[in-house]
């Protein structure tokens, strides 16, 4: 069997707090259990979002909690050329196309649409589809250039794509490497993937010629890994990842999907968040070994 290859992919767009430290903490321990190779990886490619000190503050209290990861971590907004060549693959295929749609411009169409006796359909995130309006221009038209001069956004066409793909499913593999209590869908179970749930998604935003579900697939094929280590609010999103990894023909790697964390009103960790921020829990006094205990993981559960 080929070594496991696990990964921590952050997204400096703030300071690390328990939830994410969860992430990295479990794809680091299993690593080291099972003998297999961790790597880092900076997702910034929303360069409006993402700010160097985040950077910076992540690795440094990475390496304070006890990670080790090899060299050289990638960062993606030095790959922009891989994204490209992979959106240039889909668009050859004709499954994506221009749309030139601002927000408030969708929000308009869809709250035209969206009534009480037939609400538009949300994504599983909440979010309305995309009611459709630049689907009908033609696959030719996609300019990578007017993409990056913030003229155009490309989107994938889901019902073409979706044909394209057939069935999809994907490999929760939870308790196989992880401490009882952490996976949410047992081991091994074999999940089915429905990715039409999200409706015409934006594979290159405006001024990018990629998006996060375009590069977390081609980095994790890239990069080999084998088993992806998140939070339980990407596991709708696997199923995107699933269709971009058969269209392009990328391996399939597990997933694992652990719980997350809640603050103390029961909400979602923030990133800003003082009483749950790693930064300030460290300057608070806090050990790496209460960081270890504050997010469920036995103190003995830590790799060699
Ligand atoms: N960069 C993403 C985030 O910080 C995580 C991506 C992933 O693990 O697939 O939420």
């Amino acid at each position: 069997m080929s070594i496991p290859v696990l990964r921590f992919a952050p997204s400096p767009t703030g300071a690390l707090h328990l939830g994410s430290a969860l992430s990295a903490l479990l794809a680091h321990d299993a690593a080291g259990r099972l003998g297999g190779r961790f790597l880092l990886r900076i997702e910034d490619t929303d360069t409006t979002r993402c700010r160097p000190e985040y950077e910076t503050a992540i690795l440094d209290e990475l390496a304070w909690l006890g990670l080790t990861w090899e060299q050289p971590v990638r960062r993606q907004s030095d790959h922009f050329a891989d994204y490209r060549s992979a959106a240039a693959r889909l668009a050859e295929l004709g499954l994506l196309y221009p749309c030139t749609c601002s927000r408030t411009q969708i929000a308009a169409t869809v709250a035209a649409l969206d009534t009480p006796d037939r609400p538009w359909p949300r994504d599983p995130d909440g979010t309305p589809l995309y009611p459709g309006t630049c689907r009908p221009r033609d696959p030719a038209d996609v300019d990578p250039e007017r993409v990056e001069d913030g003229a155009q956004a490309l989107r994938l066409d889901m019902a073409r794509a979706v044909e394209r793909a057939g069935p999809l499913a994907w490999t929760e593999y939870g308790d196989a490497f992880y401490a009882p209590g952490f996976d949410i869908c047992g081991s091994g179970a074999r999940i089915p993937a429905d990715p039409a749930a999200w409706g015409d998604i934006v594979l290159c935003r405006k001024e990018t010629p990629t998006s996060y579900h375009l590069s977390v697939v081609c980095d994790d094929a890239l990069q080999g890994v084998t088993h992806v280590t998140r939070g339980r609010d990407l596991y709708e999103a696997t199923a995107i990842h699933r269709l971009l990894q058969k269209l392009l023909g990328l391996p399939e790697p597990a997933y694992a999907h652990h719980r997350l964390l809640t603050g103390a009103d029961g909400r979602k960790l923030s990133k800003t968040g003082r009483d749950t921020g790693i930064g300030s829990l460290r300057e608070d006094g806090a050990t790496p070994a209460d960081i270890r205990r504050m997010v469920g993981l036995a103190a003995g559960d830590a790799a060699g």
